[in-house]
């Protein structure tokens, strides 16, 4: 990894929302997309009080855990890059998630984000980033720190630069296309599974087979 530290969300240092499986060598997870997946894409979220979970995302998160799949989000956050918003506000904002899904039942592995951007104003924070989708940095840094396995594991985004992430880290991806945005071509064509909405995602990973063994 590179010197300018890939930002790493709640819990991944540490914080109180970790859960750390050291007995669990071989998690399968799902990674998220924070937004236009889990909450609405406000486009350049700067607050918390912006926060709207989508319709069904406690309900599919829940399942999915229940199943024993890990739950961690992988967000590109330009906005810190941008100079809009400081990197403690978007911890604060990741806090402020994590809370409300806990407050539904959910727990969070770990929010992974990467604060870059190659032309940010804020020069600490422009570099171009192995971790800034739709490179596979939070992927595999979420691997290594929790245990998980890639090839058995799903990312799940609405754009094209998610499913290339899942992609290169070796992933399943599946592409939401029931948002605002109309789902890119592309995204259509190279991610395994297009789903309408969070619930019909959960319940095409909850049908996968394991891919080996
Ligand atoms: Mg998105
Ligand atoms: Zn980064």
């Amino acid at each position: 990894m590179n010197p300018g530290a890939p930002g790493v969300g709640v819990g991944a240092g540490g914080g109180p929302f970790r859960r750390h499986h050291p007995d669990v060598a071989h998690r399968r997870a799902v990674f998220l997309d924070r937004d236009g997946v889990l909450v609405a894409d406000v486009h350049h979220l700067r607050r918390a009080d912006q926060l709207r979970l989508l319709p069904g995302v406690p309900e599919a998160l829940a399942r999915l855990r229940a199943a024993g799949w890990a739950l961690v989000v992988a967000t590109n956050q330009s906005v810190v890059a941008r100079g809009w918003i400081s990197e403690g506000e978007l911890r604060d904002i990741h806090r402020m998630l994590a809370a409300m899904l806990l407050d539904r039942g959910v727990a969070l592995d770990a929010i992974y984000y990467c604060p870059h951007h190659p032309e940010g104003k804020v020069s600490e924070y422009r570099l171009v980033c192995p971790c800034r989708k739709p490179n596979p940095g939070m992927l595999l840094r979420g691997a290594a720190e929790l245990g998980l396995d890639l090839s058995e594991s799903v990312m799940v985004g609405d754009a094209l630069s998610d499913i290339e992430a899942g992609r290169r880290a070796g992933c399943r991806t599946v592409l939401m296309c029931g948002g605002v945005v109309e789902a890119e071509p592309q995204a259509v064509a190279a991610s395994d599974y297009v789903a309408a909405d969070i619930e019909a995602a959960a319940a095409w990973i909850l049908a996968l087979p394991p891919r080996q063994g």
